[in-house]
């Protein structure tokens, strides 16, 4: 399966119990539009740019999301919602699309399609462009295979950046709904380009972790789900498709950090509060001890990125005057244009790995644990 996968014109995949096949949409093709899209949301000049929660361009990418999945034959669900920000009622929308597979079993994949640090310059290039342009991709992969094994649900969800209020409405919605009874697994796409290096996590077995985001939507440790599995096939997917030079990787332990573990500062937290296993797709580079110590935030090793930058030590030359951290995403440098020039064609191939790992993922059962 891997290469010769690309260029096949139709595959059967035999799995357990039954076959399926896929016209072959895999996946360069896909993996290309994903870079075109990237283009489309992340540029500054002829793209959408910034796009702060609730704002109108955050609108404009809504309906930039609509279009592009309308115009390949899905429905899209919108899902309006108004969440308190510094004492205003502001308002945001989800866009949710279903493929149905031979399994009601749903895996949901979640980006967040919002930016923020405009203040500074970013564009949201990384975080979280490179996402959304891969989901859209993703989807649209989807749609174009004949079968899947299991349903998939695509959700772009707005305004993640000032609280995760697109995943928590949805999640809260959902549950009520009973809309999150057959699903087993989610995937959180968040800032998936730019870093070092593209990791791909399990929620944390420290439940504390979680506990304000499980509160805020009414949940508790009861139902907090903190299985590695779905990162486990992820990891596995990535290095069928990808190979071992380029594959996901699992960041090391770091105080209040066990390796493959992450905190809740992304969507994937409350779907974890929910029960449903996780993983969590982020790029970055835990190795670095920066502002806070190991804690990842540190996404790149790049001098431009740093004042002064001590590689042996791997932290910045003097901690006490160091602005900048290595840090992409909510700064100047979270944009095409600087990014490509630090990193020549690093954010486009990641961006098409993504596509086409978790598609691998997606048509493949043997990623999953059999219940
Ligand atoms: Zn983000």
């Amino acid at each position: 399966m891997k290469k010769t996968l690309l260029c096949s014109a139709l595959f059967t995949l035999s799995v357990s119990g039954y076959s399926f096949a896929t016209d072959a949409p895999t996946t360069t093709n896909y993996s290309d539009k994903a870079v075109k899209y990237l283009a489309q949301i992340a540029d500054g000049s002829d793209g959408i740019g910034a796009r702060p929660a609730s704002s109108a361009k955050e609108i404009e990418t809504g309906e930039w999301i609509k279009n592009k999945l309308t115009q390949v034959g899905y429905d899209v669900i919108t899902q309006p919602f108004s969440y308190e920000k510094s004492g205003k009622t502001k308002t945001s929308n989800n866009y949710i699309v279903e493929k149905a597979g031979l399994s009601t079993d749903t895996i949901v994949l979640v980006a967040h399609y919002d930016s923020t640090g405009d203040d500074h310059g970013s564009l949201g290039a990384t975080d979280n462009g490179a996402g959304l342009a891969a989901a859209t991709a993703i989807a649209e992969a989807l749609h174009a295979a004949q079968e899947i094994p299991y349903t998939v649900r695509v959700l772009f969800v707005g305004a993640e950046e000032n609280g995760l209020n697109g995943s928590k409405h949805y999640v809260t919605e959902a549950l009520k709904k009973g809309q999150l009874d057959n699903v087993i697994a989610m995937i959180n796409y968040d800032t998936v380009g730019g870093g070092d290096i593209v990791y791909v996590h399990a929620a944390h077995s420290d439940y504390k972790q979680y506990q304000k985001t499980c509160e805020a939507i009414g949940l508790s440790d009861k139902t907090y789900n903190k299985e590695t599995w779905v990162r486990d096939g992820m990891l596995a997917a990535s290095i069928d498709r990808i190979g071992e030079e380029q594959k996901y990787v699992v960041h090391p332990g770091f105080p209040g950090y066990p390796a493959g573990e992450t905190g809740s500062w992304s969507d994937h937290a409350p779907f974890a509060c929910a029960g449903i296993p996780i993983a969590y797709v982020e790029s970055t580079n835990f190795n670095i001890n920066g502002e806070e110590g190991y804690d990842g935030y540190s996404q790149t090793e790049n001098p431009l990125m740093w004042d002064c930058y001590d590689a042996e030590n791997k932290t910045a030359c003097d901690r006490k005057t160091e602005t900048k951290w290595g840090k992409i995403w909510h700064t100047e440098f979270d944009r095409l244009d600087k990014l490509e020039q630090a990193f020549p064609g690093r954010v486009n191939k990641q961006t098409k790995n993504n596509v086409e790992v978790v598609v691998e993922y997606l048509t493949n059962n043997k990623y999953f644990k059999q219940s």
